[in-house]
């Protein structure tokens, strides 16, 4: 991802400060914006130095996502507050595509996550 190195820093800080016990972090997020049956997803990958925002956003356009995201700082609050070093989780985008005159349908964009984390003594 290209991203302003100052906003990554920031982000760096903001999640170290929230989250002091953790000694090293390592995502590995499988995007699929075509929903769970796309053969080749994406992958994105986050650690301390790069940390994911509170939600991964949804990889489809606005147009086609309205409130999308999947709320990974969640899964990471209940990991740190069970101890846990590793978890695989996975889920749907919480957005939803806009259609004409119905109300929308779920977003399709799917994430699967392996999220491995140390903790300092
Ligand atoms: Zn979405």
């Amino acid at each position: 991802m290209d991203e302003p190195k100052d906003y990554v820093s920031a982000r760096s800080v903001a999640f170290a400060r929230a989250f002091p016990m953790i000694a090293s972090l390592s995502i590995r997020v499988e995007v699929r914006r075509e929903g769970f049956t796309q053969p080749k997803p994406e992958v994105w990958s986050y650690s301390l130095e790069n940390p994911p925002d509170e939600y991964i956003r949804c990889p489809r356009s606005p147009k086609d996502c309205k409130k999308g995201g999947w709320p990974i700082t969640t899964l990471i609050r209940e990991m740190v507050a069970q101890r846990e070093t590793h978890r695989q989780v996975q889920g749907s985008c919480e957005g939803y595509e806009p259609m004409a005159r119905r109300s929308g349908r779920p977003c399709k964009a799917y994430f699967k996550a392996d999220i491995e984390i140390r903790y300092n003594e």
